[in-house]
């Protein structure tokens, strides 16, 4: 049995971290494959290191020095907490970016995070250059992936950097922001591991932003396809994208903390008890807000939301894009707010939503309404009210 643990940038950030990463890795000899993100924040308001190396690689020649020590020192420290050497390494890193293209240097984050975890933990190094492949337009070729990653890793302990590849040229590919957890879904596709642990500071999805509302309900269990919803719709636990290689193994998702290692976080499983009869709320406020009456040819990926069952399309979408993927009756709003509600399909919740909103003289308007998703329009300065609104109807 294998499990592949994933752990991202934010308790990545600290040498007790990386401390308590070894200690969970060690407490179950199923761990036997690690991916690690770039270094996070520290602090509030704290760089992450891969914003660091999009600043380094923008920066005029002779800033970029200063950049590049602000970035040497983090991964300094850590080394420092378990009296490691890592000054060659990170030297090399350096040497190596020199003339190379944006993607290759913005990778360096989570190459350095990898080959670092691997001197202190002992795990094998594995480059993510040599096993995530791509074609040349960068699409993610997944069999050619999940063949290599499972040749590789037969039998041992392994750690790889997350959210990047190459291409068939070699030249590295990432993916979106967030991309570490796409790495981590396809690792565990590869080798069918038994769960696919996904480790932060957070021990898993609560209904609402827990800076909007204090304290909100943890969500114990999902369905794959209420996460999707979810983290189309803002939820910034999991990337979306890394659902579709767990989702073809039926691989459960275990998301967790490492501060909490011993409670349980939120479970993604193929079909989600309904317990709860609210999944997630989330808000933002969106510049140009789209919607359609008609079909659209909109993939998907690039639509907020299709409503199948309604007939209609929410889309955010830039204006240039637009003739791409419509013929005609587009709706077109300007500044909008937008709050959209997973929920396990009970059918008054619509109408229990909008009831709550008009109690507190919220303008609003209900753009969908399909099974398990609502989408509400709102003025762009109300959204974080509109959630505290929902929020207390729903669960206070
Ligand atoms: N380091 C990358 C980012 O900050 C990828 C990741 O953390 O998953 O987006």
């Amino acid at each position: 049995m294998t499990t592949v643990a994933k752990f991202g940038g934010s308790v990545l950030s600290d040498g007790t971290y990386w401390q308590k990463i070894l200690k969970i890795i060690s407490q179950d000899e199923n761990r036997r494959i690690a991916v690690v993100s770039a270094i996070g924040r520290r602090f509030f308001g704290d760089a992450k290191v891969t914003d660091l190396l999009i600043s380094f690689f923008n920066a005029a020649e002779d800033k970029k020095n200063t950049i590049w020590q602000d970035v040497a020192l983090r991964y300094k420290n850590i080394a420092c907490f378990f009296n490691i050497d890592a000054e060659s390494l990170i030297n090399e890193t350096y040497d190596s970016m020199r003339g190379k293209d944006f993607s290759f240097c913005v990778s360096r984050g989570e190459y350095l995070s990898a080959k670092l975890f691997s001197l202190i933990s002992g795990m094998q190094y594995l480059e993510a250059a040599r096993l995530i492949k791509f074609d040349v337009n960068k699409n993610l070729l997944t069999d050619l992936t999940e063949q290599l990653i499972f040749d590789a890793v037969k039998q041992g302990t392994f750690v790889m950097g997350g959210f990047y590849g190459s291409d068939t040229d070699g030249n590295i590919v990432l993916f979106d922001r967030g991309g570490s957890d796409i790495t981590g879904a396809l690792l565990a596709s590869a080798v069918n591991a038994e769960v696919y642990e996904n480790w932060t500071d957070v021990n898993g999805f609560f209904v609402c932003d827990p800076r909007v509302v204090l304290n909100p309900h943890k969500i114990d269990c999902l369905s794959f396809e209420q996460l999707k919803i979810l983290s189309t719709l803002g939820a910034g636990v999991l990337h979306a994208q890394s659902v579709y290689p767990v989702q073809k193994k039926q691989i459960t998702v275990d998301i967790k903390s490492i501060f909490k290692p011993h409670l349980s976080g939120t479970l993604i499983v193929p079909n989600a008890p309904a317990a709860q009869k609210i999944l997630g709320i989330t808000g933002r406020q969106v510049k140009k807000l789209f919607v359609t009456q008609h079909k659209t040819n909109a993939h998907a990926d690039n639509a907020l939301y299709c409503c199948q069952n309604c007939g209609f399309c929410t889309l955010l979408l830039k204006e240039t894009e637009k003739e791409k993927y419509f013929c005609d009756g587009i709706l077109q709003k300007r500044e909008a707010g937008l709050i959209s509600i997973a929920h396990s399909g009970v059918k008054e919740i619509a109408e229990k939503t909008c009831f709550a909103l008009s109690k507190q003289e919220i303008k609003h308007q209900l753009l969908c309404n399909d099974g398990g998703l609502l989408l509400i329009e709102i003025n762009a300065n109300t959204v974080n009210n509109a959630i505290k609104t929902i929020y207390s109807h729903f669960f206070e």
